[in-house]
């Protein structure tokens, strides 16, 4: 395997140097740590992944990839206890849990992850040097001290939304914000950031969750962070998170670049549930920069009357698009709508896929012009690799957040107008975006005129520095040999 460190201190400190990957079983928090997972070990670094049975079959792809490329990494299978804590069998990713109410119980089957973890790290050679782990399971930082190792935190969110966030919860901004829609400031923010309560990540009270998220909160701020972003995309936010939380941030990405070749980019996250091949034959058809994807990630629920005014604003944009709809078996009124009549008039212009869609391969095909996303920070960056400019339609959680930084501060983007908050797992009754607002953002983004242009030049640039950032001698590609290297010394240090 590649092994870039030079010089023999760093190369012996590469050696040693042994990540352990906890990832949350959910795809936006799972496919960025298989990214990691490869790049680590691209750079010479051995890794523990940590998975379940049900979780691997669904990475069967990334596995077999890893394996015909002799990367160090060892997938570890730990038994997800479901049942024993209410969850059906087999229910081991939170695209599995049927109601909200239940995601305590998936924390709660996840923490319970923390002995049979901590017994198989003891018996490690090279004993682990650092965990990595998703901020939900806190309970990985009392494995670290039992080990004597650090552990980071990785949340999965950028610079701009993680700092955000903080000064939500240390200076408990929600606390005494009564009304939804009262607008929310954030003090020592570096920008000026305005945002209504309910758009403000934290905002619901969850069930049952208050101890949870202090053991969260609490356990993140022992620790150093790491970033899927890069230096040159949001270096300010970067900095202020450092400065006001005192903590190291490590930005390694953007990590969805190291899929390279498009069997890789096919088979990321999920099996796609339809013929990529066929798909490329389409996209290679259409003129480049012409068509517009649209996918809202993997577990936004979106309200069936609102898809289909979705897809009557695209129908009207006239523009050749791609649509990922994940609604299918929920809704069967969508299916019947789509049947009805929508797919025969826009046939020789949309394709629709219906459940996981190959959406790295699709965003970097050159035919694809504009992004319709719901602004989960993964498809955001993928968007922000691929160069092309963005319409932003938030749902919930951090996604109102990322709206902000790509539509005021990056400027490579326009919002489609979403007024409310479609929180997961409540499934927003009305229409909020209307067709024309649809329409009116498409032409935005895809006709052509002096706005339109400049905002696709600045797409494409920050396209350019995203994939410098990562190639050899960028900010995360550096950024990756010296955490390597630093952890690879203190297991030096201690053994
Ligand atoms: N994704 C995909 N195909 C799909 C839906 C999602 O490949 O049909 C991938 C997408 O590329 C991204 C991840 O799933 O890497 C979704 O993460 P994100 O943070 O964008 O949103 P979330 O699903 O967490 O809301």
């Amino acid at each position: 395997f590649a092994c870039h460190a030079v010089g023999d201190d760093q190369s012996v400190s590469t050696e040693r140097a042994h990540f352990v990957l906890v990832p949350l079983m959910a795809q936006g928090h799972t496919i960025p740590m298989t990214d990691m997972a490869r790049l680590l070990a691209e750079h010479g670094a051995q890794v523990s992944f940590i998975t379940t049975p049900v979780n691997a079959c669904r990475m069967a792809g990334f596995i077999s990839d890893v394996e015909a490329m002799g990367l160090k990494i060892q997938f570890v299978k730990l038994h997800f206890p479901a049942t024993e804590f209410g969850l059906p069998e087999g229910c081991e990713n939170v695209d599995m849990i049927q109601s909200r109410d239940l995601f305590k119980n998936f924390l709660d089957a996840c923490a319970a992850l923390q002995e049979p973890l901590a017994a198989y790290l003891r018996e490690q050679r090279p004993p682990p040097s650092c965990i990595i782990s998703d901020l939900s399971h806190w309970w990985t930082g009392d494995i670290a001290r039992e080990l004597g190792i650090p552990r980071l935190t990785f949340n999965g969110f950028c610079a701009f939304s993680s700092l955000a966030r903080y000064i939500i919860v240390c200076d408990n901004l929600l606390e005494h914000v009564q009304d939804d829609n009262e607008l929310v400031t954030f003090p020592g923010f570096p920008t000026p950031l305005e945002l209504t309560k309910a758009q403000c990540p934290g905002s619901v009270s969850a069930c049952r969750m208050e101890q949870i998220r202090k053991n969260i909160n609490e356990e993140e701020m022992r620790c150093d962070w790491i970033m899927n972003s890069f230096q040159e995309l949001e270096s300010l936010y970067i900095m202020s998170f450092e400065q006001i939380t005192g903590k190291k941030v490590w930005t390694v990405g953007p990590m969805c670049l190291c899929n390279q070749d498009s069997n890789t980019m096919a088979a990321r996250g999920n099996k796609a549930s339809m013929d990529e091949a066929n798909c490329l034959r389409w996209l290679d058809s259409m003129k480049p920069g012409s068509v517009i994807f649209v996918s809202f990630g993997s577990l936004a629920c979106t309200a069936p009357q609102q898809l289909v005014e979705l897809g009557l604003g695209l129908e009207a944009s006239e523009k050749p698009f791609i649509w990922v709809i994940k609604a299918g078996d929920k809704f069967p009124e969508v299916e019947a709508w789509l049947a009805e009549g929508f797919e025969e008039r826009v046939k020789d212009r949309g394709m629709i896929i219906r459940g996981w869609a190959p959406q790295v391969m699709i965003l970097w095909h050159h035919a694809v012009g504009g992004f319709m996303t719901h602004c989960g920070w993964n498809s955001t960056i993928e968007g922000i690799c691929a160069g092309v400019p963005m319409i932003t339609w938030p749902h919930f959680a951090e996604q109102f957040l990322n709206e902000r930084l790509v539509v005021d501060v990056l400027k490579t983007g326009v919002e489609v107008g979403v007024k409310g908050v479609t929180q997961w797992g409540h499934e927003q009754k009305e229409i909020t975006v209307t067709r024309d607002a649809v329409e009116t953002a498409v032409s935005k983004l895809m006709d052509e005129g002096e706005a339109a242009d400049e905002m696709r030049m600045r797409a494409r640039d920050f396209g350019l520095k995203a994939r410098r950032a990562l190639e050899k001698g960028g900010s995360s590609y550096n950024n990756i040999n010296l955490l390597i290297q630093e952890m690879g010394r203190r297991t030096n240090a201690s053994g």
